[in-house]
C-alpha cells in the first residue's frame, strides 16, 4: 500500500499531466512538451520508485480482487513507438497475471465491422475487481478513421452516422458510455503516452538497426508519418473534448522512457487510491465458523 508520502509523491507527480474537462490543447506547445520530466523526480531514482509503485500495485490488486466491487480500465493510446507496450511489461510487472487482462486492438475483423464501433471494446471490459488494460481502443475511431477518411467511408453504418457532426457524435457518445460505465463500477483511467516526431524517427531507426528489434518495425508505420500533424490535430480536439471528471485523461511526456514509465505508473496508483478497495471484513457469522473450523484443525481434525 502506498504510504503517505509515496501516495503524496504521486499526487504531485499526475496532477500537471491531467488534462482539465474543457482544457485547451495544444500539443506542439511547451505546455505539452514531450521531453519533460518532473523536477522532484531524478532519473536515478525512477528505478526504486517503479519498483515502489510496482509493490504499492501488487497490494492494491489483491484487494480490488476481494474487494470485487470495482474494476479498473486502464486505456492507453499513443502514435507508434511511443513506447505501449514497454509500459505495460515494465509496469504491470509482479502483478498476479490472474487479475490483468490486456487487450491489444487492431484493423476491425469482418464479424467486428458487423456491430458498432464499442461493441468489441464491450466485449472486453474488466469484470469486476479485474484490471484490464486497452492498448489501443474505441479512441481510433476518433484518430486513424479521422485521418483516413476512406475508412469511415467503409464503415457499414447508416448515412446519419457518418454526417458532418460524427465526431461531435462519437465525442457524445464515448462520453456518456464512460459515465455509464463509471457509474456502475468502472474506473476508467485514459493515458496518451506522448512522444515526439523526432523521437518516433530515431526509435524507427533503432529498430531498423538492431537485429532482435527487426520484427517490431513495420513500413507502414514509418509511412504513417507523413500525417503526423493531422494525428496530432486529432488527439488535440479528443483530449479537448474527452477528458471528464469521470474519466480524465493524461498526457505522458514519452520521450523519456524512465519518466513515462513512472509516471504511468503513478497515474494507475492514483486510480486506484481513489478507489481505496478494502479486503472484505467476514460477517459474525463466518467469523464463528471460522472460530469454529479452527478449534477443530488444532484439535488435529
Ligand atoms: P505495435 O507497437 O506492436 O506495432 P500496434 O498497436 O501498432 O502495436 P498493429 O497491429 O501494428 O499494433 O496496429 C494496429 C493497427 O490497427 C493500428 O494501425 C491502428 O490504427 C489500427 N486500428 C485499431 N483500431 C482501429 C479501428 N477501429 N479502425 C481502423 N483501424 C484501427
Ligand atoms: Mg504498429
Amino acid at each position: 500500500m502506498a504510504d503517505d508520502t509515496h501516495a503524496d509523491r504521486i499526487r504531485k507527480l499526475v496532477e500537471p499531466l491531467r488534462v482539465a474537462p474543457g482544457q485547451k490543447v495544444n500539443l506542439a506547445s511547451k505546455d505539452w512538451d514531450p521531453g519533460a520530466t518532473a523536477d522532484f523526480v531524478a532519473k536515478e531514482d525512477a528505478a526504486s520508485m517503479l519498483t515502489e509503485g510496482v509493490t504499492a500495485l501488487v497490494d492494491y490488486q489483491a484487494r480490488l480482487a476481494a474487494q470485487d466491487t470495482w474494476s479498473v480500465l486502464v486505456i492507453l493510446q499513443a502514435m507508434d513507438a511511443a513506447g505501449k507496450d514497454g509500459t505495460i511489461s515494465h509496469v504491470m510487472s509482479g502483478v498476479n497475471p490472474q487479475g490483468v487482462e490486456v487487450t491489444s486492438f487492431k484493423v476491425p475483423s469482418a464479424l467486428e465491422q458487423d456491430h458498432d464501433y464499442l461493441w468489441r471494446a464491450a466485449l472486453r471490459l474488466p469484470a469486476r475487481g479485474m484490471i484490464g488494460i486497452f492498448n489501443r481502443s474505441y479512441y481510433e475511431e476518433l484518430l486513424v478513421v479521422r485521418v483516413h477518411p476512406e475508412i469511415l467511408a467503409g464503415e457499414r453504418m447508416p448515412a446519419a452516422a457518418k454526417g458532418p457532426d460524427v465526431w461531435k457524435r462519437r465525442f457524445r457518445e464515448i462520453n456518456d458510455w464512460e459515465r455509464y460505465l463509471t457509474d456502475n463500477g468502472t474506473k476508467i483511467v485514459k493515458l496518451f503516452l506522448h512522444v515526439s516526431k523526432d523521437e518516433q524517427r530515431k526509435r524507427f531507426l533503432d529498430r531498423i538497426e538492431q537485429p532482435n528489434a527487426n520484427w517490431k518495425f513495420s513500413a507502414a508505420d514509418a509511412r504513417e508519418r507523413k500525417y503526423w500533424d493531422d494525428y496530432q490535430n486529432a488527439y488535440a480536439d479528443l483530449l479537448e473534448n474527452t477528458s471528464t471528471d469521470d474519466a480524465p485523461w493524461h498526457v505522458i511526456p514519452a520521450d523519456r522512457k524512465w519518466f513515462m514509465r513512472v509516471a504511468s505508473s503513478s497515474v494507475i496508483l492514483d486510480a486506484l487510491m481513489d478507489i481505496n478497495p478494502q479486503y472484505p471484513v467476514p460477517s459474525a457469522a463466518a467469523k464463528a465458523e471460522m472460530d469454529q473450523a479452527k478449534t477443530e484443525l488444532l484439535a488435529g481434525g
